[in-house]
């Protein structure tokens, strides 16, 4: 994307601090910092949100995020970290790049949970909203019905091809039958022209 300053970072249009750097990802100091060692992680490529990633994308951008939170952890010794995303703009999230926000956490730093950014209890039980969200998960099929699955597929093809087969070898021998017959017929046909030929007084 051409105006999105991560992708800029990220193809070195416009600088950074960059910490760490790999094919697929990058991380750079948070020009605002909230901590000393705040750093984004992206991916290299300009992908809005986490539901916009492939899982693949995914996996690098979080092993991404492992590595820099221990190089952050020797380098400046936090006792801890907030980690998180701001995915959406009711969120918080101001540029539209995936990103990971890496703040170390230092006691006493008068920062709070990460729960704590939102107050909005529902109304809704509990039961109600696990059930509703459970609901978009499609079923996964256990492995052994998988299997069965394949073995059942495997049978029905070869019984299929078994039938193919029979169908043709049928076909063969009916084209041939029908030659048969086509061959006697016109011998019997050239037998009567002799036969009428014959009878037919000179
Ligand atoms: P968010 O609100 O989650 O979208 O966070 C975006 C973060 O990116 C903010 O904390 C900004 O300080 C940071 N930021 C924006 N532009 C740059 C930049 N060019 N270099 C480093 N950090 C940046
Ligand atoms: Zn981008």
């Amino acid at each position: 994307m051409q105006q999105c300053p991560f992708c800029k970072i990220a193809s070195k249009e416009i600088p950074a601090d960059i910490v760490y750097e790999d094919e697929s990802t990058i991380a750079f100091l948070d020009a605002n910092p909230s901590a000393p060692g705040h750093t984004l992680v992206i991916p290299k490529r300009h992908i809005p949100t986490i539901l916009d990633a492939d899982n693949e994308t995914l996996g690098k951008i979080f092993e991404t995020v492992k590595t820099v939170t221990e190089m952050i952890k020797k380098a400046l010794q936090p006792d801890g970290f907030s980690i998180g995303i701001n995915q959406g703009q009711v969120s918080g999230q101001r540029v539209p790049h995936l990103h990971i926000h890496i703040i170390p956490r230092f006691k006493g730093d008068k920062g709070a949970m990460v729960q704590m950014v939102v107050r909005n209890p529902p109304k809704e039980s509990l039961v109600v909203i696990k059930e509703k969200i459970r609901a978009q998960k499609e079923e996964e099929v256990p492995e052994y019905i998988l299997e069965e699955i394949k073995e059942k597929t495997k049978e029905i093809k070869n019984v299929g091809e078994k039938l193919e087969k029979y169908e043709k070898e049928e076909e063969k021998k009916e084209y041939k039958g029908k030659k048969i017959k086509d061959k006697e017929e016109d011998e019997l046909e050239e037998y009567e022209k002799i036969l009428r030929q014959m009878m037919i007084p000179k």
